[in-house]
């Protein structure tokens, strides 16, 4: 990159930052199809963390779309843009010793390998929110499910955009099984 001299080595390093903070930098990041749970378990955690005096930052696939992301659509390609810029946002929080809470669809595999690439494995952990799409549909929180059946969402994920099972996350949760009280101490298992 001409031109460009980043200034990592002169700000106060990640140690600093987590020694202010008392914790470790990490990111939890919770993927899956809409209406899964993801954020439902996210909010759910930030408050329980935030209550135990722990500094929590949600970066929520929907929340990047109407600000950083805006601008970018559901194509493949634009997906892969919005799951990259995530992942950098989610390495600085983490760098600066945030507890970051990512709810994300990230429906590909090479998207995760992407966010593992990006904010490194020792960092992050991956949670596989799951439910059928039979499940989502009939829960259809934000209306979109029924949409989609109409034809008016284009790519939406688990119909005409593939969702592809994880095959080695860090947790799997089946929110048809459990509860969202028993899903919450499950992630919260995870954070260090
Ligand atoms: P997403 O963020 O994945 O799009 P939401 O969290 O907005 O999904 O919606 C999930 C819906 O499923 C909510 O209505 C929630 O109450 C319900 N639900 C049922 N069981 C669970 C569970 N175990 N964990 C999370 N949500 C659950």
């Amino acid at each position: 990159m001409t031109n460009i001299y980043p200034e990592f080595e002169r700000q106060i390093p990640r140690q600093g930052k987590e020694e202010l903070l008392k914790q470790k930098g990490q990111a939890i990041w919770l993927y899956g199809l809409s209406g899964s749970g993801k954020s439902t378990i996210a909010n759910a955690l930030e408050k329980l963390l935030h209550e135990q005096g722990r500094y929590v930052v949600m970066v929520d696939g929907d929340n990047l779309r109407s600000g950083l992301n805006a601008g970018l659509g559901f194509t493949d390609e634009d997906r892969e843009e919005n799951i990259r810029r995530a992942s950098e946002v989610v390495k600085l929080l983490v760098n600066n010793g945030a507890i970051v809470l990512v709810t994300l669809i990230t429906p590909q595999e090479k998207f995760r390998a992407m966010a593992r690439e990006i904010v490194g494995t020792d960092d992050l952990k991956e949670v596989y929110v799951k439910a059928s799409f039979e499940a989502c549909q009939q829960r259809d929180v934000k209306g979109l499910y029924a949409k989609a059946a109409a034809g008016g969402v284009k790519n939406f994920s688990g119909k005409t955009s593939n969702f592809e099972e994880p095959e080695t996350p860090d947790l799997t949760i089946n929110t048809e099984e459990s509860s969202v009280e028993e899903s919450v101490a499950q992630v919260l298992k995870l954070i260090i």
